[in-house]
């Protein structure tokens, strides 16, 4: 017996309208204890996909609690594939709270965060990984992040997982021919068509693999610090870049409250910048946040801004810094560069040598579009730019890939070494398995349950 369930599905805040949604056999029944319409009274001819004008009142005192619109969407041509109810009510934090609390009190409970997602998956409508794109469309920084999500829930990462995993599926089938028919020669056919599929496999799986880095820094942005000592121009670096290429402003659950993240677009490449509280910018971080967590943050940079200023002699606060720097991926400004020159420029590039150093003068302006491309050719690198092929940009998806990855390694070893079909089989059929897990076709209740409780609220 599955319940219904019920969610504000619009952000809470001022706003036009907002939404509270419910699914579940109940559903409609719940909403004619709430509703009454102005031609249809009690939704008795709710029409399937049609709209409905009238108030949601509390049956108890009779009170009106909003003037509305409803939806009833029928199963199972919905979202989740179950009888669906959306009422469209005024926005705020108000109506849509006093409205869920009416349909709870009348039978429905409370979605878990991505339990409509959850259902659509459960009930067939989406596999594993275009639920997980839902969320990450709903979370896209950028266009290109927005567009590679939207590809992946209309299935292009799925057809290609299938298209493997079809492979392997034949290779089993083969194998289990020539272990069925031991006698009829068909062994050595059977072992030639294994190697040949085999690298097949593994050649589709190191393509993808191959998307993982930068399709993780599209989806979650390019982890990027600035550093350097007070002073030298790191707030007005950030602002400078701020204005022009402001993605979005966000608050990201789960960090600690003194640090908050900014995304910038640079050309399609978020740049998640770490921001330290109150002040704008990465400012003092040392400071600010203490050597060990500063050097975690730096530990955990994609890239490292390192500023310097050049109207001052290198200190030794600066050597720290480069010392911080040398083994990351980081660009070297050198600011100020509009003020009489103190620092020995030769100096540093032997400090940091195979580092980028770009000449600024933030306060006019100079030298930030070089580090903008300067950033997009790191970025970039040699690669072909990212085109309509298929990227892997969440990291689950990473790690199934590089264990299948090792399946399929070993099984072609075991090819090789000719070692007995059965033992090749275990590793032809974990292949398979794990990269089922992508799609949501092998996977565990504890493993589906943590990736919607990542998801939000009434989605
Ligand atoms: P932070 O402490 O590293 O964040 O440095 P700020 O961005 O707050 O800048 C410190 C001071 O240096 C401010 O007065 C800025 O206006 C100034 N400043 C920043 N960039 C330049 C520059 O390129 N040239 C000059 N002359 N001053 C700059
Ligand atoms: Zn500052």
């Amino acid at each position: 017996m599955i319940d219904t369930i019920a969610a504000i599905s619009t952000a809470i805040g001022e706003s036009g309208i907002g939404i509270v949604r419910m699914s579940g056999k109940n559903s409609l029944d719940i909403a004619r204890n709430i509703f009454k319409g102005k031609v249809n009274e009690d939704l008795k001819e709710a029409e399937n996909r049609k709209l409905t004008y009238g108030h949601i009142y509390n049956p108890e005192d009779g009170k009106i609690v909003d003037e509305v619109l409803i939806a009833y969407m029928k199963s199972p041509y919905t979202y989740t594939r179950e009888d669906i109810v959306e009422i469209y009510c005024h926005g705020g934090a108000i109506s849509v709270k006093k409205i869920l609390e009416l349909i709870l009190e009348n039978g429905a409970r409370l979605a878990e965060p991505g339990e409509f997602t959850k259902r659509a998956f459960l009930n067939g409508r989406l596999d594993l990984s275009q639920a997980e794109a839902v969320m990450d469309l709903i979370r896209a920084k950028t266009d290109k992040s927005y567009d590679i999500s939207l590809g992946q829930l209309e299935g292009s990462l799925s057809d290609k997982i299938d298209e493997i995993r079809n492979i392997l599926l034949e290779m089993l089938a083969h194998v289990e021919v020539s272990i069925d028919f031991p006698d009829e020669g068909i062994e050595e056919v059977t072992y030639k068509d294994l190697k040949d599929n085999g690298n097949k496999v593994l050649l589709e799986i190191n393509k993808l693999l191959n998307t993982a880095d930068k399709g993780r820094i599209l989806r979650d942005g390019l982890n990027t610090v600035i550093l350097g000592k007070p002073n030298v121009g790191k707030s007005s670096l950030l602002n400078a870049i701020l204005r022009e290429n402001r993605a979005i402003v966000t608050d990201v659950p789960g960090t600690t409250r003194d640090i908050i993240e900014e995304y910038i677009n640079i050309d399609g490449i978020p740049l998640k910048i770490i921001d330290t509280a109150g002040i704008r910018s990465t400012e003092d971080l040392v400071e600010k946040i203490g050597v060990d967590r500063a050097k975690k943050v730096v530990e955990e940079a994609d890239l490292i801004i390192a500023v310097f200023d050049a109207s001052r002699k290198l200190s030794s606060e600066d050597e720290e810094i480069i010392e911080l720097v040398k083994e990351k991926n980081s660009i070297v400004l050198l600011n100020k560069t509009d003020l009489p020159n103190e620092y020995n420029v030769e100096y540093l590039k032997e400090f940091v040598p195979k580092k980028k150093v770009i000449s600024t003068s933030i306060a006019k302006g100079e030298g930030i579009e070089k580090l903008e491309e300067t950033i997009k050719e790191m970025f970039y690198s040699g690669e072909v730019e990212i085109s309509d092929e298929i990227m892997v940009t969440n990291i689950r998806h990473k790690n199934q890939l590089m264990k299948a990855k090792k399946n399929i390694e070993e099984a072609i070893e075991g090819i090789n070494l000719d070692i007995p079909l059965d033992c090749i089989e275990v590793d032809i059929r974990s292949c398979w398995e794990n990269l089922g897990e992508i799609s949501g076709d092998t996977i565990s209740e504890d493993i589906l349950d943590k990736i919607f409780s990542e998801f939000c609220i009434g989605k």
